[in-house]
């Protein structure tokens, strides 16, 4: 229940904050929760009450949420030096530094990093760096970006005409030249009786196509998530990535890999591609790269963008684009560490570790008769609630069902996220096994009760 007395936390945040990709009825009716800290993978709100957060704050928060060591880092940088840009030439040691590392770490041989302050910045400049580089190589007609739906790549203006979300049209977006390709979710997409494989095939044909149809000349970059995420955990059909990456190099377009969910460990390889065996073009990398602790996002070039935008930019002696906190030495120092977390102190072998009992416990929830598919890979995965499992027919979105199962959870201590009609789980790297089974006991409750109340249990 909201609390209604004016000077309530709730009452306050509702008078003065204008809430992003939230559900504004649930908000009026329940109330936000205002949270004032955390404790491992839990988070704590103003009341004292606990809550599993089994969904990294945003997938990001993949040490948690009193990590000793991260705030250590930030602390020392701090105290040696708090700020800084990378413009004319000046630049942290910190930066320069975590830019070695994000290429030793990388799948290239060799590269540069350009940084940004999310991970939608990063994929508007990358999209800014692929139109520069067209230009200076004299193919100015060279401006189109393909994504596919569902695909989610963020909020300003270039990265929400890659989303793959009909919200978009709210701000009359996509802008020209953004193109959707179909969403490589074969429980969904496939037509009856289409293969796995006859469906890859079929995506594979529909980007021949596309390219046809446009003018392999006019297309700039296609840009990937390894796995879908905030489109709804959608790990893409077998063989997909081996089926496009040739027809793409074919007319000379960039694979680019957006890793802002998958990078630094989330499928259980340091990155989505690594998982998905394909070796892109660039990567685009945020969330877990600072583990939540600092806003960033970095472009990672490989080694052909790489020696071109330099070229590119030598020709007219600049690149001119950066932001005021671009590679800033705080974000900087906490990233190396947050790295170092990750790959040295055994969380991605956590991750690793806990896979098979994630999955078993998704398999296990997806034989209720109202769950149509599980999927996943390594910490990320997503359950489906259909009215009718054999067709595979969606509740009405008016039943708000996956809504009713996050604010059960809610109630009961777990945060999981509501996506179209399907459930999202992303825990910390951190988790336990004990905090594993106690995320799907609660789960469990929620699905039964939610079902049983809107009679479809
Ligand atoms: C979250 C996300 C983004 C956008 O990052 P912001 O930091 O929210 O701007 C871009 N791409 C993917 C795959 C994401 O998950």
């Amino acid at each position: 229940m909201p609390d209604t007395a004016a000077n309530s936390w709730d009452a306050r945040a509702g008078a003065h904050m204008l809430y992003g990709f939230t559900d504004l009825p649930s908000v009026q009716a329940r109330g936000a929760v205002v949270l004032t800290h955390g404790e491992g993978p839990y988070v704590v709100d103003v009341a004292g009450r606990r809550y599993l957060d089994a969904n990294s704050g945003l997938w990001n928060m993949v040490a948690g949420f009193d990590h000793p060591g991260l705030a250590a880092a930030a602390k020392a940088q701090y105290d040696r030096f708090p700020g800084y840009h990378a413009f004319f030439g000046r630049v942290s040691d910190q930066t320069v530094m975590l830019s070695e590392k994000l290429i030793e770490v990388s799948p290239f041989a060799r590269g540069k990093v350009f940084y940004t302050n999310s991970g939608s910045e990063a994929n508007d400049t990358l999209v800014k760096m692929l139109w520069f580089l067209a230009r200076a190589e004299g193919q100015p007609e060279r401006r189109k970006i393909l994504t596919r739906w569902n695909g989610y790549h963020g909020v300003t203006v270039a990265a929400a005409s890659m989303t793959g979300k009909a919200y978009n049209a709210l701000f009359g977006l996509p802008l020209p030249g953004f193109i959707h390709l179909t969403c490589p979710h074969y429980w969904r997409e496939g037509r009856p009786d289409e293969t796995e494989a006859a469906f890859t095939a079929r995506l594979a044909a529909e980007l021949d196509e596309v390219i046809a149809r446009e003018g392999a000349e006019t297309i700039a970059g296609f840009f990937a998530e390894p796995v879908i995420g905030a489109g709804g955990v959608i790990p893409p059909s077998a063989g997909y990535f081996q089926a496009i990456q040739p027809i793409l190099k074919r007319h000379n377009i960039p694979l680019i890999a957006d890793e802002v969910i998958c990078g630094f460990g989330r499928t259980g390889a340091v990155w989505g591609c690594q998982s998905y065996d394909f070796i892109p073009d660039a990567i685009i990398s945020s969330k877990a790269l600072t583990a939540g602790y600092f806003p960033m996002g970095a472009v990672i070039l490989g080694p052909d963008l790489s020696d071109r935008l330099q070229a590119a930019a030598e020709a007219v002696e600049e690149f001119p684009h950066g932001f005021t906190a671009s590679g800033h030495p705080v974000g900087c120092a906490i990233a190396l560490k947050a790295i170092d977390v990750i790959l040295n102190e055994g969380l991605l072998d956590n991750v690793r570790a806990l896979t098979p009992r994630f999955e078993a416990g998704l398999s296990r929830l997806a034989e209720h008769p109202h769950i149509g598919e599980w999927r996943g890979k390594g910490l990320m995965g997503a359950l489906e609630a259909v009215a009718d499992k054999p067709t595979k027919t969606p509740f009405p979105s008016t039943l708000s069902v996956s809504e009713r199962i996050a604010n059960t959870c809610t109630d009961h201590g777990l945060i999981c996220r509501p996506l179209g009609q399907s459930i999202v789980l992303c825990p910390p790297f951190i988790l336990t096994e004990a905090q594993m089974d106690e995320m799907f006991d609660k789960l469990e409750a929620a699905l039964t009760r939610v079902f049983s109340e809107i009679g479809a249990g």
